[in-house]
């Protein structure tokens, strides 16, 4: 009886310290150690559910140069005169403050996954037991001929967020009276498959009103886009006469540009351009590629947790993984990281891992209050990550509805701010 009570009580106890104390299986060294490079969708989220649901059992460190991340998501709405810049940037104080997050504002330059420790640009080196990587995207090196990061001021990318989406503006407000904007789209796989024709909308009302006479050219090496019907119509209905879009078929992938002498040569022909937004083909982020962990221009990983195909310990997660049927996008990135924070702190606490599931939903705007959407579900198999369903927005839809969907992006992008920084 004595000894039943004893076992009761004991197992008793042992259960409460796995709720409130997880076990610690990173053996040598307090309490297990992770490492999370890059603050951004995937990034900042991971850190903050690794520590909001492991009770101080895990020692994570946010490696991330930017002291404020601007947001890409809704970037283009500051374009189009829908926000201004400071709606779109958010601060690491509360990740710190509140979830004891270590948050390290340096560039992370090295990985050493032998030695399991991360070098920082500053000098100083981080040891980890699980490394999860979110660097975002970096551009493949002379993926247009004529343009390279030295010529990003005259011909802006504005696909990273902040200064380079403020230098786009205020070259489309500089125009001269019935200039010419051009934008040189991406190849897939790209962040963000709606951007570049949001961002096409976005101008579009920009110079509407400013400038009716502007035209927007856009060469494009793809032969159809994310929610082309869509956009279409819009732009038929809202901006007549002012985009000419040339696909693939029609030479829009053998372009090149003159950044000093602002012109852009598409199948031959060269026109003179008064704003050029270069958008070209993209690649992880660098660190996961010094990180041993990539295959071509992305890192491959497995659905289940996101660690990456070459390594158990290191996880990729939001626009440089490659992982299945899922954008490259900020609520991919979220969710994934919700995935993966599950994981690493099951792999070193022992507490419950959950079923991988993720969703997205991609909105656009077209014109005030306009909204459009593009989404779906997504499971996890041995292969990939695999859509399950998936919805859009249909062609011809009222105008209640369209403002509805509008209104569920503010509301979506509330609630991932918070999600990644409060
Ligand atoms: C114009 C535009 C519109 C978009 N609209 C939407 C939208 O409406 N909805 C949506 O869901 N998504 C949208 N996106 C896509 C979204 O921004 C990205 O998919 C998302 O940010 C990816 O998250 P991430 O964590 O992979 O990368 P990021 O959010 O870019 O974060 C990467 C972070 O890593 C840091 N970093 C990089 N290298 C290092 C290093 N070596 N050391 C330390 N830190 C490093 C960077 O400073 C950066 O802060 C849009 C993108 C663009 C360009």
């Amino acid at each position: 009886m004595k000894l039943n009570r004893r076992i009761f009580l004991g197992s008793g106890v042992a259960a409460a310290a796995s709720l409130k104390a997880p076990a610690l299986l990173a053996q040598g060294h307090g309490k297990p150690r992770v490492v999370v490079i890059g603050g951004g969708a995937g990034g900042a989220t991971a850190a903050r559910y690794l520590t909001k649901d492991s009770e101080g059992a895990l020692d994570v460190t946010l490696v991330e140069p930017s002291r404020s991340y601007f947001t890409c998501f809704f970037s283009n709405l500051y374009l189009g005169g829908f926000k201004e810049i400071d709606d779109l940037g958010h601060t690491y104080g509360t990740l710190a403050a509140k979830y004891g997050i270590n948050v390290v504002h340096d560039w992370a330059v090295d990985v050493d996954r032998d030695g399991k420790t991360v070098t920082l640009a500053g000098g100083a080196s981080l040891p980890y037991d699980k490394l999860i990587l979110s660097p975002g995207i970096d551009f493949v090196d002379g993926a247009v001929g004529g343009w390279s990061l030295a010529a990003q001021n005259a011909m802006p990318h504005a696909y990273k967020g902040g200064s380079q989406t403020e230098l786009l503006r205020a070259q489309v407000d500089a125009m001269p009276e019935g200039g010419v904007f051009a934008m040189v789209a991406p190849p897939n796989p790209y962040r963000c498959p709606p951007g570049p024709y949001e961002r096409v909308s976005m101008i579009a009302h920009r110079l509407k009103a400013a400038n009716p006479t502007a035209k927007i050219i856009v060469a494009d090496p793809k032969g159809k886009f994310s929610k082309q019907s869509l956009f279409e119509e819009g732009w038929a209905n809202h901006y007549p006469g002012m985009i000419d879009w040339v696909g693939e078929d029609f030479g829009g992938g053998e372009v090149s540009v003159d950044p000093a002498a602002m012109t852009v040569t598409i199948d031959g022909e060269e026109t003179e351009v008064h704003a050029c937004n270069v958008i070209p083909a993209m690649k992880a982020g660098r660190i996961a590629e010094m990180a041993g962990v990539t295959e071509g221009n992305w890192a491959p990983v497995n659905a289940a947790d996101m660690s990456a195909k070459a390594d158990p310990d290191v996880y990729v997660l939001g626009d440089a993984a490659q992982q299945g049927d899922m954008p490259k996008s900020g609520f991919s990135a979220n969710s994934q990281a919700k995935v993966c924070a599950n994981a690493v702190r099951g792999a070193l606490t022992e507490s419950r891992v959950f079923p991988a599931k993720f969703s997205n939903t991609c909105w656009s705007l077209i014109d005030a209050n306009n909204g459009v959407k593009v989404g779906a579900t997504y499971e996890a198999t041995e292969e990939k990550i695999a859509k399950v369903d998936g919805f859009i927005s249909e062609v011809g839809e009222t105008s209640d509805v369209r403002r509805a969907t509008y209104e569920e992006s503010e509301g979506w992008y509330a609630g991932i701010v918070a999600d990644m920084f409060s």
